[in-house]
């Protein structure tokens, strides 16, 4: 999560003075963001290169078999690199994985050492680095620890669920009913995010999900799931209760604490990382249902299968006016100044995209429907610095948020030139779906774009599926030079559709007829040509005939004449790059699965841990997750990671390799480097 500075950071304050200073961060983050954008926007002919990001919980199994966090993900990171230090001094080996905090103080994120290649066989390392992963955190844990690799702990919020154990939730920081502050990772970013999102808003955060209704569930107030809470007003004055129905959290943890799945890739220039941003954002829904494993919260089954709208919420810092109030701001009790934000903003700064960035014909100026508030003084200047309205409205509308974390120590830069510290402030604290990176003044790495959506897998094999299934759809995107646009309104209404259960199989989804694929390979000049006239044939459409409803398996496989499908366009673009026959056949075992998620012939990892839920001789049909329920499942899935017991209720006949043994690749490791090349533009076909 982000980056991590040092200093001391700032406590939220509707002052004059504060505000002043969140003004001066924005200010400057703008003239940072020009002063990279001028240096790097023609950098050309980057190659490939992406890596995943995967994260963890870290819990402890009791004398009692119940199983609780373990707050010491901080111990075993510094065990981790010291091993790794270890290893490069003695036997000269370069790390392999590198490990990072994340928000919770259980919670451990691990990366590649460095990213993956633009070779095909370069698909072959994700299983086998994400088993070596594993293997790693595992072995440095304590033997009453496990590594699980749920989304959503089951029982966050319930009882005394950490060790150590004692700790009182209703810290200063968070102020919940449910978590203690301790769960925070002890870096000061993290408290101070929790602590300046509740009081920017001028209360604590306020997530709901509805309650998954079950034969018995009740909503006696007696009852576990019948609980209310209490919400008090923003002047302090006032309270309501929360509905019976609702599963209430009330901390940025139960968000953040949740386990995502994210993969980066470098683009080759500035323009295609602009395609790619927009190009994948239509999938982002898509990938969010079909990779649904989060149907637990705090103890009982939900009635959405993803972790989305809890962690959306989980960040929300709107202010009442921003959230749409009619009033003016209101001041609240012990401030000097009414709250920031003037205007209504209509999404969570952690929430799906608001607008398409490229300058490709195909983009019509109809797409860019959704509510596209911004900083205006931010879009005047970088309009007035000569960058081109859709990447000014794009950076703008990032501007609209505050900065959550200023440090005092670092606020006035010695020069704009030489630091994006402010950018970057703003730019990392905008979750969204899609991220579009732009370098970093050391101009070490290329335009990026990162792939946010998809939910954590229980097994390295269903993980590096969908990695090297977004990768190869990228691939995909670029060569045969697809455009998937459907209007923004439309890729939220499929977010929103994305969070219903088992959405994978009941809903549809909105998504293009015609996909525009070239009608064959081409040079770049002669693809322009196509492109042009492409975009001039659809301007005549009206915008309402482009799209129409689909479901996942249709997506994914094929429509009729006129639709090819995603995958059967990667079966060719391997074909046509002749790739090397053991990864062809690796990516047909990954297809496969995905495939079979998208058919139901094998479930998603969330419809089958409702059902292990669901069939559990300790459920009493109640929708509660017992402390029993909980430990059987974490236990089930670690041994399931672990391939130590095989399931094929959630797997059918794919095997996980036990983790003490080495060979961890379905097809034969990789031997050479110099194989087939994944290009990304459409080139004429290898000779
Ligand atoms: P975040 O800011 O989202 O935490 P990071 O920069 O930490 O992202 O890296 C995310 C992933 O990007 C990692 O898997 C890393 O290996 C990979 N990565 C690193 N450099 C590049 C690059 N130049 N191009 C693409 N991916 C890269
Ligand atoms: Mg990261
Ligand atoms: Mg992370
Ligand atoms: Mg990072
Ligand atoms: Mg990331
Ligand atoms: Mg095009």
């Amino acid at each position: 999560m982000g980056f991590l500075e040092s200093g001391s950071p700032m406590r939220w304050e509707d002052t004059p003075e504060y505000h002043k200073i969140l003004d001066y961060v924005i200010k400057h983050g703008v003239t940072q963001f020009l002063e990279v954008y001028e240096k790097v926007k023609d950098r050309k002919n980057d190659v490939l290169l992406w890596g995943d990001e995967l994260e963890f919980h870290v819990y402890k199994t009791m004398p009692d078999g119940s199983v609780k966090l373990s707050l010491r993900a901080h111990d075993l990171l510094a065990k981790l690199e010291a091993e790794d230090a270890e290893l490069l001094s003695k036997e000269g080996t370069i790390p392999q994985a590198t490990w990072h905090p994340e928000y919770g103080a259980w919670m451990i994120e691990a990366t590649p050492y460095g990213p993956y290649g633009g070779f095909s066989e370069d698909l072959r390392d994700v299983e086998p680095s994400l088993r070596y992963r594993r293997r790693r955190i595992v072995s440095a844990l304590d033997k009453d620890e496990g590594l699980c690799s749920l989304v959503a702990w089951p029982l966050m919020g319930v009882g005394d669920f950490c060790v150590p154990s004692g700790l009182k939730p209703g810290g200063s920081v968070a102020e919940s009913y449910f978590l203690p502050d301790e769960l925070i990772n002890p870096h000061p970013r993290f408290a101070t995010l929790t602590r300046n999102i509740r009081l920017r808003r001028g209360k604590k955060v306020d997530i709901r999900l509805p309650l998954f209704m079950d034969e018995k569930t009740s909503l006696e107030p007696e009852s576990v799931t019948g609980k209310t809470f209490a919400i008090k007003s923003q002047d302090n004055l006032t309270e309501t209760r929360t509905r019976p129905k609702d599963v209430y959290m009330d901390a940025m943890g139960f968000g953040m604490g949740c386990c995502c799945l994210q993969v980066t890739f470098q683009a080759r220039d500035l323009r295609e990382s602009r395609i790619l941003y927009d190009q994948l954002a239509m999938l982002c829904p898509i990938f969010l249902a079909l990779s649904a494993a989060a149907p637990v919260f705090k103890g009982v089954l939900v009635d959405t299968d993803v972790r989305w709208q809890v962690i959306a919420q989980s960040v929300d810092c709107r202010t009442p006016v921003n959230l749409g109030a009619a009033e003016k701001p209101s001041t609240l009790p012990g401030a000097t100044t009414p709250q920031r934000g003037t205007q209504r903003i209509s999404k969570s700064r952690y929430d799906s995209i608001d607008c398409f960035i490229s300058t490709e014909p195909s983009l019509r100026p109809e797409y860019n429907d959704g509510a596209m508030e911004m900083n205006q003084e931010a879009l005047d200047t970088l309009l007035a610095s000569g960058i081109d309205e859709p990447l000014a409205r794009h950076v703008a509308h990032l501007f609209v948020r505050d900065p959550l974390v200023v440090f005092s120590e670092r606020i006035e830069q010695v020069d704009d030139k030489l630091s994006t510290e402010h950018f970057e402030n703003i730019q990392s604290t905008n979750w969204n779906t899609m991220r579009w990176k732009p370098p970093g003044l050391d101009v070490k790495t290329g335009w990026r774009v990162e792939f946010r959506p998809m939910e954590k897998q229980l097994t390295d094999f269903e993980d590096a599926a969908y990695i090297t299934i977004i990768v190869l759809i990228t691939r995909v995107i670029l060569f045969f030079d697809l455009t998937l646009y459907v209007p923004i309104s439309k890729v939220d209404e499929n977010m929103r559709r994305a969070h219903a259960r088992n959405a994978v199989l009941e809903q549809k989804f909105y998504f293009r007829k015609d996909l525009l694929v070239l009608s064959e390979q081409c040079d770049e000049d002669q693809a322009q040509a196509q492109a042009q006239a492409q975009a001039q044939a659809q301007a005549k459409t009206p915008v309402e005939e482009e799209y129409h409803e689909m479901t996942i398996a249709e997506i994914l496989t094929g429509k009729g004449e006129e639709f090819p499908g995603l995958f059967p366009l990667i079966s060719a673009y391997l074909e046509i790059m002749q790739a090397d026959p053991e990864t062809v056949e690796l990516v047909n075992v990954y297809m496969d699965l995905l495939i079979a998620r998208s058919t139901g012939d094998l479930p998603t990892t969330a419809s089958w841990m409702r059902d292990f839920v669901q069939k559990h001789p300790d459920y009493k049909g109640d929708s509660v997750v017992s402390e029993k329920i909980a430990s059987d499942l974490v236990h089930h899935c670690e041994k399931l990671s672990n391939g130590e017991i095989q399931d094929e209720a959630l797997l059918g006949s794919n095997k996980i390799f036990p983790l003490s043994v080495d060979r961890c690749s379905r097809v034969n490791p990789r031997t050479t480097k110099n194989d087939s090349a994944m290009p990304s533009i459409p080139a004429t076909p290898p000779q």
